[in-house]
């Protein structure tokens, strides 16, 4: 007796050898049908005795390929035919029909393997891939993703790679990407005029130049890079000097997990992280006195780890010039990464000594993701190359939505069903060429996922260039989002939760409906809306941006409201501020002139940071906050700083006036710094539990959820973890989904989505 199913499989099954996979099953089981791609993902049927369909269906899920993400299979049973044997059916109208695209994957051990054996076609080529491997997302012009709408459509296969990109039994068969030396894509060094360098092997000239304490501008899959020797004190100075990124820390590459381990702690996880195949930056805790040198991250205890992850950095690495480069960007600081090679000669001319390119085009540009382990989980921070754009699976289908994110470390997102598609990483909107990629991004996002969304969320904030863009469209619903609002919807999204939780959401600017400037928050919320429960007091924010610069100008603020005028005069703080300048500060606090009242974590930060001494000025965001963080002594002073939680309405305003009582009390006690932030960093996660317990008290409420930006300090984050699973509440935090901005536009998504249903039903 014989049985025939037809299967459905949907998710990532397209672009990544799931039919070949399939193929091989049902060889292997002997049974007859065929598979090929459909809109919905891949659609299978077979045919044989009931025993062996069985086997097929279990053995299905677990052997997919790697880079296959199955969000469901069905099956039914249909009537049998006279099939004998299976086949792929390519689909005419191309591959992939508005199905999810694969992200770019690090080349993989069989193609590497490939590259370094003299006797293979491929050997030393740079440009290696198969169906487990290589560029997707970045080169993509256009849908189905098949080889013509790529930026490979420039390259006609060789007879060689025809050969196998059309046999099944193949691990290149349709690999879009697929090329060699003869038919594919090429390295060349240009000098800072675009010539050509004269050489016989590019990359081993380059690497010779960057022995020789060079920078150099190399094509990498999403952009370019400037690289040189880590350890290179005097090449990793220059490099700062003309890129003008004062202090923030640049990411390394490194050959192997080994000599990652030399440089920095490694344990399990962390492993798994870097050799993971989207292959991100991962935050390590550095070791003491290692060759690489200080300039990479200055006062960091971290330092931002890589592997090599295109065919060509391993080239680099192989000849055993270096153990470590420097992978920054290129780009000027906070402008977008740099793609084209005319781009290149043009905005990094003053960059780069010279520049190693190839002729194969990056089509968006994509940064690298940073991430880390915290709490045995990894969790993004700059979610991007490697992970976009697998989408985030949400619990139910939502209309289709496109948020346009925040101001600063901008993403977008569209949704489509149960998907909702982040962006990578855009950067800060307010540089003229980041609101371009901006623009670009929405525009190719809507293509490439063939999504015409019937609405646009976006921040209250009045003046951000999201707003303003979104403000401007035609037609659709707009829908504004509150900043933490979103933030908390963001990680209910990710975590697929329904019911109201307690939403933590601390980071360092966000609007509020009252026009104030949010960031120390406390919200009862769903996707429906949200009520404030409690908030960190408002304090005066003297010179707007300029205290956001000046972390100094929050220290006045604080102390001011606490303890006066004539107190903070005395104080060493302001000693070098001229008289006439600290009267003008306070005037301009009192009158409210350019003093926006702001409830702002990142700004308490600040102000703990410049009166302990740490900073007065900042050179990056939260710079302040990271070195107030790495100060904190590892010594088990369990200590805590007192905030007063002050009855408002049926909430509570979380008083800072203890706090800084007993922070100015250790000061004149000679208390050390470490032990000062660590007091400072007990204290704020204790009321942030209290007040936790009194909403529980009040409201019943058990389930926390923790987002923005504040919660990339590690510390805090654990130390808060702790005190409320502690307490017996659910906490919940974010993992795929970044904390900070670049997680903002899933929540807008989601809650305007929740919007726009209501409404239907409301008619
Ligand atoms: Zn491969
Ligand atoms: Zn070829
Ligand atoms: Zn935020």
């Amino acid at each position: 007796m014989l049985v025939r199913k037809a299967i459905e499989v949907s998710g990532i099954v397209q672009g990544v050898g799931f039919r070949p996979y399939i193929y091989r099953l049902a060889n292997e089981q002997q049974l007859a049908g065929s598979v090929c791609n459909t809109a919905a993902g891949v659609s299978i049927e077979v045919q044989g005795p009931p025993a062996s369909v069985d086997d097929f269906l279990a053995r299905l899920p677990v052997g997919a390929p790697p880079l296959a993400r199955i969000t469901g299979i069905t099956v039914r049973e249909i009537a049998c035919n006279g099939d004998r044997d299976f086949q792929i059916v390519t689909t005419h109208r191309g591959e992939s029909v508005g199905t999810l695209i694969s992200p770019d994957v690090a080349v993989c051990a069989d193609c590497l393997r490939e590259m370094f054996e003299p006797a293979d076609r491929r050997c030393r080529y740079p440009f290696i891939n198969c169906t487990n491997c290589g560029p997707r997302f970045t080169i993509v012009r256009n849908i189905p993703y098949d080889r013509p709408f790529t930026s490979m459509a420039a390259f006609r296969m060789c007879p060689a790679c025809e050969t196998e990109y059309d046999d099944p039994r193949n691990r290149r068969f349709h690999a879009q990407p697929n090329a060699c030396w003869t038919c594919g894509p090429q390295v060349e060094l240009w000098d800072l005029d675009g010539n050509r360098v004269e050489t016989a092997d590019p990359i081993a000239e380059t690497v010779a130049r960057l022995q020789g304490g060079e920078v150099i501008a190399i094509k990498g899959l999403g952009g370019f890079h400037l690289a040189c020797d880590a350890t290179n004190a005097a090449a990793v100075r220059m490099l700062r000097e003309r890129k003008r990124r004062v202090e923030k820390p640049f990411a390394v590459m490194v050959p192997d997990v080994g000599v990652a381990d030399g440089f920095c702690e490694v344990d399990a996880a962390e492993r798994r992280l870097l050799l993971s195949p989207p292959r991100p930056i991962v935050l390590l805790r550095r070791r003491q006195d290692t060759e690489i040198a200080e300039d990479v991250a200055p006062f960091n205890r971290y330092l931002g780890v890589f592997l090599p992850y295109t065919p060509l950095h391993h080239l680099l690495f192989a000849a055993g010039g270096f153990t470590a480069l420097v992978m920054t960007s290129a780009n000027l600081s906070e402008e977008p990464i740099c793609i084209a090679n005319d781009e290149a000669l043009h905005r990094l001319h003053k960059l780069a000594d010279c520049f190693l390119v190839h002729n194969r085009d990056i089509l968006l540009r994509c940064d690298d993701s940073v991430a880390r382990v915290c709490r045995g989980r990894s969790r993004q921070l700059r979610r991007s190359r490697g992970f976009v754009p697998v989408p985030v699976f949400l619990r139910e289908d939502v209309p289709s939505v496109l948020a346009v994110g925040g101001e600063l470390k901008n993403t977008i997102c569209l949704t489509q069903g149960r998907h909702a598609f982040l962006s990578q990483h855009i950067g800060d909107l307010e540089n003229a060429e980041s609101y371009g990629f901006f623009e670009e991004a929405i525009e190719h996002l809507q293509r490439i996922l063939e999504i015409t969304p019937v609405a646009i969320a976006y921040d209250l904030h009045p003046n951000y260039f999201s707003t303003r863009w979104a403000l401007s469209q035609p037609r659709r619903p707009l829908i504004g989002v509150q900043h933490h609002h979103a933030h908390i919807g963001s990680c209910m999204a990710e975590n697929n939760l329904e019911d109201r939780v307690i939403g933590i959401a601390l980071d360092g600017t966000g609007y509020g409906t009252d026009g104030n400037i949010w960031g120390g928050e406390v919200l009862l919320a769903d996707y429906d809306g949200f009520e404030r429960a409690a908030h960190l007091a408002y304090v005066p924010l003297p010179g707007g941006e300029a205290a956001i610069r000046e972390p100094w100008r929050m220290a006045v603020s604080y102390l001011t409201r606490h303890f006066g005028c004539d107190f903070v005069r005395g104080l060493p703080l302001v000693a070098a501020v001229p008289e006439k300048n600290l009267n003008v500060l306070f005037c301009m606090m009192e009158q409210g002139i350019n003093s926006p009242l702001t409830s702002s974590c990142g700004r308490l930060f600040d102000a703990v940071a410049a009166l302990a001494g740490i900073r007065r000025q900042v050179n990056y965001e939260a710079q302040a906050a990271i070195e107030l963080e790495m100060a904190i002594d590892n010594s088990c002073d369990e200590r805590a700083y007192s905030f007063d939680l002050i009855a408002e309405g049926e909430g509570w305003i979380i008083d800072t006036r203890k706090l800084f009582e007993g922070l100015l009390n250790d000061m004149a006690c000679n208390v050390s710094i470490g032990d000062i932030s660590r007091r400072f960093h007990n204290g704020l996660a204790e009321v942030l539990c209290e007040v936790a317990r009194r909403i529980r008290n009040r409201w019943g409420l058990e389930r926390v959820c923790l987002s923005g930006g504040t919660f990339q300090n590690e510390y805090l984050f654990e130390r808060l973890c702790e005190r409320l699973q502690k307490n017996g509440f659910q906490v919940f935090t974010h993992s795929e989904v970044p904390a900070g901005d670049g997680g903002l536009s899933l929540g807008q998504a989601v809650v305007a989505a929740r919007r726009l249903n209501q409404s239907r039903v409301n008619r």
